[in-house]
């Protein structure tokens, strides 16, 4: 097992990781901007390193600096977390190249998924249902405009290096796809580098399900079952539960399987997060694969009893995986995403956080870094803290959420817990009735009552 481990991130992601360490006896080495010092990833390691100045593209995105800092403190491998350098193939290379073990899925998976165009052929060719569209990414807006009349409107062009619903475009009539697809493509390519964009069939009101897969370096592979994340706004995930009040076991053992199998045929190591839309026939699409532990990955903890971070430091340390392969959540398991935002305008709200108070009780999770008079600064994301709430079912773990979002007290900044306050009395999210559109028409509602 190893003795130190690098955290190549910052907030609660970097203290999640933190707590797996300590859980498993092995030291912690943060690394942190100037705008960080005063951080509890920071606080909570046995020794850190600042890289740099507040811009994430000169110190979170700092390879150097990092793999300098993990020479000097003697670490022997690196957990990159999510976002930042987390599905950077060269970085995952590089850190091998320093003789340090990179905790993660081998550079080739990194690669391979972080194409979706490529990602796409790999489900189809593992027999993995995938939304009809292009093959390869499209050289010109005539050749999506073919080809999106041969699918019939609408269709979505994505951008191939795409993430965080960057580059992505709803094309709705032939007369707007010349104008998106230059559009999608310019911000691609300011965004990631690579203005590649391909287009597949736009479903209108699907329900966004995914899958958490774990693989060893021995080639085995198990799912832990799906999470719904269909409570999305611009493409953002707001709410996370497990299961998804739309799946029966039928529909989770043929879901899960058809993960395990892409997994497998392309020696997945690690964990993976499988992305399906499912639409209302009970269909169900492959849509992307995401090669790192995602941000919503408590929910799938609280329903498997497994967990996920310690599973990824194993694995990496060359360990056989030892769970079962026949799934079955455990009671149900909700998520809110708190952010540091204005409520009505979803801008950010930075700043000094006067009163911090987070819920407790029984069934609640509270993963933060924050804590009173914390100042959160304005170069990063805007995630205050995820509130998880576990019940026995899924009436319950809401009734906790509505409980616990009563008791978080946060003042100072502007937060999301009065959205999601509103979000969990909503009836139709109470009766499961779930799409990526809830929130469009949610937000529509509350404007005009
Ligand atoms: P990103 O990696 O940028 O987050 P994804 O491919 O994961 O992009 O898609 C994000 C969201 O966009 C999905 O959860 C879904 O709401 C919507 N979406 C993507 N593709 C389609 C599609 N073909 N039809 C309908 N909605 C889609």
């Amino acid at each position: 097992m190893f003795k130190r481990i690098l955290i190549a991130n910052r907030g609660e992601i970097a203290l999640r990781i933190n707590q797996a360490c300590r859980e498993l006896g092995i030291e912690t080495v943060a690394v942190h901007s100037t705008a960080d010092s005063e951080s509890l990833h920071v606080t909570y390691a046995d020794e850190s390193v600042c890289i740099g100045p507040p811009a994430s593209t000169d110190s979170y995105l700092n390879i150097t600096a990092i793999l300098a800092a993990a020479e000097i403190t003697g670490a022997d491998a690196v957990h990159p977390g999510y976002g930042f350098l987390a599905e950077r193939a060269d970085f995952a290379e590089m850190v091998a190249e320093c003789q340090l073990q990179w905790i993660g899925p081998r550079p080739e998976s990194i690669r391979l998924m972080g194409d979706k165009a490529k990602a796409r052929t790999t489900a189809a060719a593992a027999g993995v249902p995938v939304l009809p569209g292009s093959p390869e990414p499209l050289a010109t807006p005539a050749e999506a405009l073919g080809l999106a009349v041969e699918l019939g409107f609408p269709v979505i062009l994505k951008a191939a290096a795409g993430g965080g619903g960057r580059g992505m475009r709803i094309v709705h009539t032939a007369e707007e796809v010349e104008i998106l697809f230059t559009t999608a493509s310019q911000e691609a390519l300011r965004a990631f580098g690579d203005g590649s964009i391909y287009l597949e069939k736009y479903l209108v009101e699907p329900r966004h399900i995914e899958f958490q897969i774990l693989g060893d370096r021995f080639g085995r592979v198990v799912h832990l079952g799906e999470r719904e994340c269909s409570i999305q706004r611009r493409h953002q995930k707001l709410i996370e539960e497990a299961p998804s009040p739309a799946l029966t076991p039928e529909l989770r053992r043929e879901m899960g399987d058809a993960a395990v199998k892409l997994a497998q045929a392309v020696g997945y190591e690690n964990a993976g997060t499988i992305e399906y839309l499912l639409d209302q026939d009970g269909r169900y699409y492959f849509m992307e694969m995401n090669t790192r532990i995602q941000v919503e990955h408590p929910v799938t903890e609280m329903v498997s009893g497994v967990d996920l971070v310690k599973q990824q430091i194993r694995i990496a340390a060359g360990e056989r995986l030892e769970i079962d392969g026949d799934f079955e959540p455990q009671g149900h398991a909700i998520e809110c995403r708190i952010n540091a935002e204005h409520p009505d305008r979803f801008t950010p709200s930075p700043g000094r956080i006067d009163t911090f108070h987070p819920p407790g009780g029984p069934g609640i999770r509270v993963d933060t870094h924050v804590y009173e008079h914390y100042v959160i600064p304005p170069f990063y994301d805007s995630l205050v803290a995820k509130l998880i709430a576990h019940g026995e079912d899924r009436a319950e773990a809401v009734a906790r959420m509505s409980r616990a979002l009563d008791f978080f007290v946060v003042e100072g900044i502007h937060t999301s817990i009065a959205l999601h306050q509103r979000i969990m009395a909503d009836a139709g999210f109470r009766a499961g009735r779930l799409s990526t559109r809830f929130m469009e028409r949610f937000l529509a509602q509350a404007d005009t009552s």
